[in-house]
């Protein structure tokens, strides 16, 4: 694999809060929704937070690994980015964790854009849509508003909704 590198806002290794059990979330950079009352405003901006090589972040997962769950991909909109973070699910995939996204586009949407079908099929838990602040909930688990959904996927087919 070539070096591959990923625009993130930021990581937190332990996270009991960005889905479910312990997990290494990674807030990825760049978000094109703008959502109004988004909580993560400094994260909209693609050329804003670093860049890491995924070495990095794999070697930080491999040393949490026996703590973790699984990873999510939170930002952000992950699905800005799918090519290296297609790689890193794979491989995450491959240490027995499972794969946890959010993204401001709908299944629907996501699966109208060619170039995020890979990533899509690595997936295992997607929250998907805009946040709506019309809408905002503190009842449902792991989302920020009611037309928000947690779909269970396997291979990018859904096995059950939330
Ligand atoms: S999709 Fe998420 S990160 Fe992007 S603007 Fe909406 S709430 Fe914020």
């Amino acid at each position: 694999m070539a070096v591959l590198k990923l625009r993130i806002a930021g990581i937190i290794p332990e996270s009991i809060v960005d889905g479910p059990g312990f997990r290494f979330a990674v807030f990825t950079q760049g978000c094109p929704h703008h959502c109004p009352g988004c909580h993560n405003p400094q994260t909209h901006d693609p050329r804003g937070g670093r860049e890491v090589s995924l070495l990095v972040l794999m070697r930080q997962i491999w040393h949490s690994r026996q703590n973790l769950d699984g990873v999510t991909f939170s930002g952000g909109d992950p699905f800005c980015q799918p090519e290296p973070l297609y790689h890193l699910a794979r491989w995450c995939h491959r240490l027995k964790l499972n794969v946890m996204a959010y993204s401001g586009w709908t299944l629907a949407e996501l699966r109208a854009k060619p170039e995020c079908q890979r990533l899509l099929n690595e997936i295992d838990v997607l929250v998907d849509g805009r946040f709506m602040i019309a809408y905002r909930t503190l009842e449902m688990r792991f989302r920020g508003s009611s037309n928000q959904r947690l779909y269970h996927l396997n291979h990018g087919e859904v096995v059950s909704v939330e």
